[in-house]
């Protein structure tokens, strides 16, 4: 019998792949980094054959580490960086454009234009989620207007798209010799073109952003007793292996977490965060600019929805200072030279480089550092870097409370920034509540692999994935109400500062 469930987990940064056992251990991984090209101000692409072949590696590598045949892996899940858009061409397997990523901000015409026509509240009302360039459909209709030739191909129905999920599963189940056309209801979810409720493509949706039906993949559930196909034999497996869960990087981060029940929620911190809250089977429309999105669908079942609040720039912004202010030489620096300090000096940095996203969702917005003062020094940078990443969750949390009307008392959190233990106790701090990391802290990964797992029987239920779930670390508020108070009043008046600062 099989022993092991494999995942790749297809991230901004760095695409990895872990082996998980029955208890949810890890049993191996490996990850390598892509390139990230950034052509022009607000554009940021990635090579999609790098990704394919970073994703061989990836996963060749973790199971040569566990010592392994491919006949001992039960399954294989995928989970990836949502919204990331791809074109390519079903008989040649070629790109036609490099993937264009969510951070891009290319399409920002493209959304305003949605908002300033009137379709803004179809779309809201629709998908869940208000135009933006964060989402698949505005990067689509970009490719398909500035790339020759890829609509008559699409037309033809010889061009495809497809976000990374998508793209791996074709190419890991043949590509061009037949590699399914697939994706998954939560990906599906960050296009702009599903409709939430119907679960399928939307013709009205569609027509807003002028793209050819017959160039969009299945809509499968997430983890899917009836397979999305196999690996190929002649693919990086060498045999074949049940491709059956896949989930947009969030959805699978709220399954690993085991947030399967309405009120549960977690805070991913990675190059964005992602608040994410389990809505149970009722599809909650906010009033306070959060995103409905479907959190997961397993087999036959009901879909299962979430409230999400995204924040576009958290651990990018410790990259930022790392690559552009080269304060720091590696990220966990960060972490030293904040800790260096005993608060922020008076800096409020908010770094709005791609827009705010939730709550406020205003693409017009640039990044400031307010509060400057001759006394201030990069460690001052450095904890209002960190807090930045605190406050941004914070004003997420509040959102969240007023839509759900739940309260949050402790939050589940995961993703690379939580090494930092500093940014953590500083998250606490800011939210006044405790703040618990699990042992398996890459839980996105563990998500594709307990929705694969799940389709094919290695798991049997839930109950089985609750019982993996261990605290790890928990971090609890040491500051005042009234510091809690005036740091997040002067939070806000930062926050003002960054808007109205581009014309669209
Ligand atoms: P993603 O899946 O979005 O690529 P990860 O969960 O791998 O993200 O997290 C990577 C992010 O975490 C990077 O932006 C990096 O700057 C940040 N990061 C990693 N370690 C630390 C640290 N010790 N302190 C602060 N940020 C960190």
């Amino acid at each position: 019998m099989a022993d092991v469930v494999a995942a790749i987990d297809q991230g901004t940064t760095s695409t990895r792949c872990m082996l998980f056992d029955r208890s949810g251990t890890e049993v191996s991984r490996h990850q390598l980094e892509h390139e990230q090209i950034l052509p022009e101000r607000g554009w940021v692409e990635h090579n999609p054959v790098e990704i394919w072949e970073r994703s061989v590696s990836v996963l060749q590598t973790a199971v040569n580490r566990a010592r392994i045949a491919p006949s001992d892996i039960a399954a294989l899940g995928i989970t990836n960086q949502r919204e990331t858009t791809l074109v390519w061409n079903r008989r040649t397997g070629r790109p036609y454009y490099n993937a264009i990523v969510w951070q891009d901000t290319r399409t920002d015409r493209i959304a305003a234009r949605l908002e300033r026509e009137g379709h803004g509240e179809v779309i809201r009302q629709k998908a869940g989620i208000p135009p933006a360039t964060y989402f698949a459909a505005g990067k689509l209709q970009w490719i398909l207007e500035n790339v020759d030739g890829v609509r008559a191909a699409a037309e033809s129905g010889e061009a495809i798209f497809g976000t990374t999920d998508c793209w791996l599963l074709w190419n890991l189940t043949g590509g061009p010799r037949g590699g399914v056309h697939i994706t998954d209801v939560t990906n599906a979810s960050r296009t702009m073109l599903m409709n939430l409720t119907t679960l399928d493509w939307d013709d009205e949706l569609l027509g807003f952003f002028d793209i050819p039906r017959q160039m969009l993949p299945e809509i499968r559930p997430s983890s899917d007793p009836n397979l999305y196909g196999t690996t190929s034999d002649d693919g990086p497996l060498g045999g074949a292996v049940p491709i059956a869960g896949a989930l947009g990087d969030q959805h699978a981060a709220m399954v690993g977490q085991v947030c399967l029940e309405a009120g549960e929620a977690k805070n991913t911190y990675g190059t964005g965060n992602f608040l994410l809250m389990n809505t149970g089977e009722e599809l909650v429309r906010s009033r306070n600019g959060l995103l409905s999105t479907v959190c997961y669908q397993f087999g036959d079942a009901k879909p299962v929805y979430a409230l999400e609040g995204s924040i576009a720039v958290t651990g990018s912004a410790i990259q930022w200072l790392r690559d552009q202010l080269r304060i720091i030489a590696d990220a966990a620096d960060s972490e030293r030279l904040a800790a260096g300090v005993k608060d922020n000096g008076g800096v409020y940095f908010v770094p709005a480089f791609s827009g705010l996203f939730a709550p406020y969702w205003r693409s017009d917005a640039r990044g400031v550092i307010a509060g400057l003062s001759r006394f201030n020094h990069r460690g001052h940078i450095a904890r209002a870097t960190l807090e930045a990443i605190c406050y941004q969750s914070k004003d997420v949390v509040e959102a969240m409370e007023a839509d759900s009307g739940v309260h949050l008392d402790v939050l589940k959190v995961d993703g690379g920034v939580t090494a930092n233990s500093l940014c953590m106790q500083i998250q606490s701090d800011v939210l006044g509540v405790d703040v618990v990391r699990p042992e398996v802290s890459e839980t996105t990964a563990l998500g594709a692999a307990y929705a694969a797992g799940l389709a094919t029987g290695f798991w049997s239920d839930v109950s089985e994935l609750r019982e993996n779930w261990h605290e790890d670390t928990r971090w609890s508020p040491t500051w005042t109400d009234e510091q809690r108070r005036t740091g997040h009043t002067r939070w806000k008046k930062a926050v003002e500062r960054t808007l109205d600062w581009v014309d669209l």
